[in-house]
């Protein structure tokens, strides 16, 4: 049997299924999540399916998160999408269940879950869960519902189509998804909006941006910049892609400062692999999207280095 024939039998057996993703969702976490919850739904109604998670004001449009109670995990088939390691996935108890699925697109860096299906070189779990849908269409329906938050994890983990893992799959995929019943465009729309005090929170990013001359940049937000905004630490999300709109800047660092006082660094490259750079500093992720952790402001200036030093060697190899 092949994985996903595995996992389609697993789900086929449990009376119970409960979906997790991962902390401080985007777009293709819940995406990926209250798209299969509605698939699985619509195809097995007489099953009971939850979505758990601290749930977002600013994702209520992608579906909203259950409350339950420990006792329903007993029996239950619990399934964690787009969430590479255990300490990120929201809600801890999703082990508590009586077996375990990991379906994911990140790099396999921790593996666990009684079956994996993991696959890093698709552009989103998203993708990943419609490509489970077309294995088993005979067997299980899509909504316009699952249709539109599935597109809306694909538009946001591809960068609206513009980065690298975007393949002719992943443009099939979401063609046939927008044959369905939904505003594809507004969801374009609303992935890419921004409030007026992100707007100068971005004004900031480009006037204080460091770029060296190897194409490495970098800013870091601290605690008293970020605080005229009156912006939440999932704002800054917004901010992230924006070094990479100038032709100078190879790949950046976005540092920002934390309550306790540590950075948290969201890495992104156009070339250069910086997940390694990543790992280094207690993090991971994909190549050229990563996140790590900075222990203080001291140490800031070591970890720019070793972004140099990642940065030279590709552009003295290219
Ligand atoms: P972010 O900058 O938080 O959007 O993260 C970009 C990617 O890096 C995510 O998709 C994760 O795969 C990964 N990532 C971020 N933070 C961590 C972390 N602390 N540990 C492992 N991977 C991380």
């Amino acid at each position: 049997m092949t994985i996903q024939e595995q996992i389609f039998s697993a789900i086929k057996e449990y009376d119970t299924i409960i979906i997790h993703r991962h902390k401080r969702p985007d777009p293709d976490a819940i995406g990926s999540q209250m798209g299969l919850a509605a698939i699985l739904k619509a195809s097995f109604p007489e099953k009971k399916i939850f979505c758990v998670g601290k749930q977002y004001k600013s994702f209520e449009w992608l579906g909203v998160t259950d409350e339950i109670d420990d006792d329903v995990y007993k029996n239950a088939l619990v399934i964690v999408v787009d969430t590479a390691n255990q300490p990120r996935v929201s809600d801890d108890r999703y082990n508590q269940g009586k077996m375990l699925i990991k379906i994911d697109h990140h790099p396999n860096d921790d593996q666990f879950g009684d079956l994996m299906w993991v696959d890093d070189e698709a552009s989103s779990t998203s993708e990943l869960i419609t490509v489970f849908y077309e294995l088993f269409e005979d067997q299980l329906k899509m909504t316009d519902n699952a249709a539109r938050v599935l597109y809306a994890g694909i538009v946001g983990d591809t960068g609206r189509f513009k980065y690298p893992a975007t393949t002719s799959r992943t443009f099939a995929i979401a063609a046939k998804l927008t044959e369905y019943d939904f505003d594809a465009s507004a969801i374009n729309q609303i992935e890419d909006e921004i409030d007026l005090p992100l707007a100068h929170l971005a004004a900031y990013v480009y006037n204080n941006l460091t770029i060296h001359e190897n194409g490495a940049a970098y800013v870091v937000l601290s605690n008293e910049v970020l605080e005229p905004f009156n912006l939440g630490d999932e704002s800054t999300s917004a901010v992230v892609p924006l070094p990479g709109n100038l032709k100078e800047v190879v790949s950046w660092a976005i540092l920002v400062e934390q309550k306790d006082e540590t950075f948290r660094v969201r890495l992104r490259s156009k070339g250069p692999q910086i997940n390694e750079l990543a790992k280094k500093y207690g993090g991971g992720g994909h190549p050229l999207a990563s996140g790590a952790i900075v222990e203080s402001s001291q140490d800031i200036d070591s970890f720019i280095e070793d972004l140099d030093i990642v940065v030279d060697r590709y552009q003295d190899n290219l």
